[in-house]
């Protein structure tokens, strides 16, 4: 069994009860480490007291991730509080915020179609938000020669897309770039980065004919959050101190099938 005991573990984006975040979160509390959860709204400390009853040592903490001040500020708390980061987690992403989420396919125009804002809305939201994060913790990283980067990405943009989808898809192969050069400019430091790519996960952000599409995946069914969670914590073990640069594909066999 894995363990996380005396490791500090940042999750970004846990603020959804059902989101991969949170069953991240959850999880790594669970094997020992330390917690610390961000998102944008209050409801991250409802998070942070559910983790605190299951005797986990758990903070809940607001920041505009897309904002690289309020990020350097609150990674710098972070450090100053605990002296160090030894796993990161970037799950914050997707369009929470905003009345259409990625998945609304109405709200979504094609390419050609798409305004400059959203395009670059999008991008914030799920690319800004990793490069500002990675970029502050891997000097904290770099410092104590040690650290696992977990990002995630999706199979939307790396392996498959949508219609409406360009910077959602953008963004999300974006990350595996910077994840796959960090990986090669610090493994010298001990410090590894890798991508799970899910597929269709029932985090409740699912419209009706996305969990449909989960139905026809060779599992027959969308995956629950905590299957996600699971891949995220092999790569942000000590464990797996080989394996870096990689991608995990967590679909239910979606992209292997021709014929949906
Ligand atoms: P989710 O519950 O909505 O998770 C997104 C989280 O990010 C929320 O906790 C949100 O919290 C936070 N967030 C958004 N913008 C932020 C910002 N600017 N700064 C800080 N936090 C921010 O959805 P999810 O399905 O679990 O998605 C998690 C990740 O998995 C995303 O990166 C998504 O792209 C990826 N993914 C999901 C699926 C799927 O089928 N569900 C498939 C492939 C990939 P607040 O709103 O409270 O800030």
């Amino acid at each position: 069994m894995f363990s996380f005991e005396n490791q500090v573990c940042l999750i970004t984006g846990a603020g959804s009860p059902t989101g991969i975040g949170f069953a991240t979160a959850k999880d790594l509390g669970l094997l020992g480490g330390k917690i610390y959860m961000i998102a944008t709204s209050n409801r991250i400390f409802e998070r942070a007291n559910e983790l605190k009853e299951l005797e986990i040592d758990a903070k809940g903490v607001i920041c505009d991730l897309r904002d690289a001040s309020q990020v350097a500020k609150t990674i710098a708390e972070i450090e100053k509080e605990s002296g160090k980061i030894d796993v990161l987690v970037n799950n914050a992403g997707i369009n929470s915020t905003s009345n259409h989420t990625v998945y609304d396919k109405k709200s979504q125009p094609n390419f050609a179609e798409l305004e400059d804002d959203d395009w670059y809305r999008v991008l914030d939201i799920n690319m800004k938000t990793n490069y500002n994060v990675s970029k502050n913790v891997l000097k904290i990283m770099k410092k104590n020669k040690y650290g696992r980067i977990v990002h995630i990405s999706s199979v939307t943009g790396p392996i498959v897309t949508q219609r409406g989808l360009a910077a959602y898809a953008t963004a999300k192969s974006a990350i595996l770039g910077m994840s796959k050069t960090i990986a090669l400019e610090e493994g010298i430091n001990n410090i590894t980065s890798n991508a799970v790519l899910p597929g269709w996960i029932n985090t409740g952000i699912l419209d009706e004919a996305s969990l449909k599409y989960g139905e026809h995946t060779p599992i027959g069914r969308p995956a629950r959050a905590e299957e996600v969670a699971s891949a995220v914590v092999f790569f942000a073990s000590k464990e797996a101190s080989y394996v870096t640069g990689q991608e995990l594909i967590v679909d239910g066999g979606n992209v292997i099938q021709e014929c949906k």
